[in-house]
């Protein structure tokens, strides 16, 4: 697995694949304070169709100008949360971003920084990641909202945006904002250095899970936290310091058509995954 691993790694052209992904969002901001918020309201919409997500985040990021962090610090949701009346995007409406701006401000007014935050419950940074994680997106849903939610109760979509390791779901956008913060080489950031890139765990979105079952990563039938964790071992076998760096290229193979999760003559001939995929198991040597 190794050889094809490190290929795919060392080859992808990721210039060409960057522009597509919900990363050149926060990549836009080169203030490390503002692309961490940035970074963090773009994984947590990045649930759908990165054009469709997007265009919507495009009109939140112009809303908030050309600092979104010094706009989430003076955040007033009375004065300025009328400058997302417009927003929709499937679960979410106006009033999540509102909560969303009101919680993350409160947050960096306690901590400083969206890292300093995520460390304060981080007991144990040898450890997995999933506790840390849990406490982290406890933050901001027990955070004071009654400003947005009067009734005490956050809405669907608030929820939606924060989802709880706790209740086993794969938590995809939660460990794409720790593999943009996390990983020190590009397309990711690098900003939170103390965070260890060997505890990230990979973002299983639908790409990666194809991918994944074709190169016998994983046998699981659920797409959850169990299947993101083998995924994550099968991965820390060939690199135990950075498993998740194989996570861009194998999502935007199989996203961008270069695999069709099925054997083809013509689209599997320059694959270097091919000697491990089980498309093309008993058929290598041919
Ligand atoms: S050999 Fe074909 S099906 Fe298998 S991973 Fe490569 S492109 Fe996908």
């Amino acid at each position: 697995m190794r050889g094809p691993l490190e290929q795919l790694y060392r080859d992808f052209d990721y210039a060409a694949r960057v522009e597509r992904d919900a990363i050149r969002f926060p990549l836009r901001y080169p203030d490390p304070r503002d692309r961490e918020v940035v970074a963090l309201l773009t994984a947590c919409l990045a649930y759908g169709r990165v054009d469709l997500f997007g265009r919507e985040l495009e009109r939140v990021l112009n809303e908030m100008g050309s600092s979104p962090a010094e706009f989430i610090v003076h955040f007033d949701p009375a004065r300025d949360g009328e400058a997302f009346a417009r927003f929709r995007y499937r679960f979410n409406r106006p009033r999540d971003i509102i909560a969303f701006c009101v919680a993350i401000r409160d947050a960096l007014a306690r901590h400083g920084t969206l890292e300093k935050c995520f460390l304060a419950g981080d007991s144990d940074a040898g450890g997995p990641i999933g506790p840390a994680l849990e406490r982290f997106v406890r933050v901001f849903l027990e955070a004071e909202l009654g400003q947005v939610f009067p009734r005490g109760r956050l809405s669907r979509g608030y929820r939606h945006l924060f989802p709880l390791p706790s209740a086993g779901g794969p938590c995809k956008r939660l460990h794409l904002f720790l593999r943009w913060m996390v990983r020190r080489e590009a397309p990711d950031f690098g900003l939170w250095t103390s965070v260890s890139p060997a505890r990230l765990l990979i973002p299983v979105d639908t790409h990666v899970e194809n991918m994944s079952r074709a190169i016998g990563l994983t046998r699981r039938r659920s797409r959850n936290w169990r299947m993101a964790e083998e995924i994550t071992a099968a991965l820390a076998a060939v690199d135990p310091g950075d498993p998740v760096k194989y996570d861009f290229a194998l999502c935007h193979k199989r996203m961008s058509g270069d695999c069709r999760d099925r054997r083809d003559a013509v689209v599997c001939a320059p694959c270097g995954l091919r000697v491990v995929c089980r498309h093309w198991r008993g058929k290598r040597r041919g």
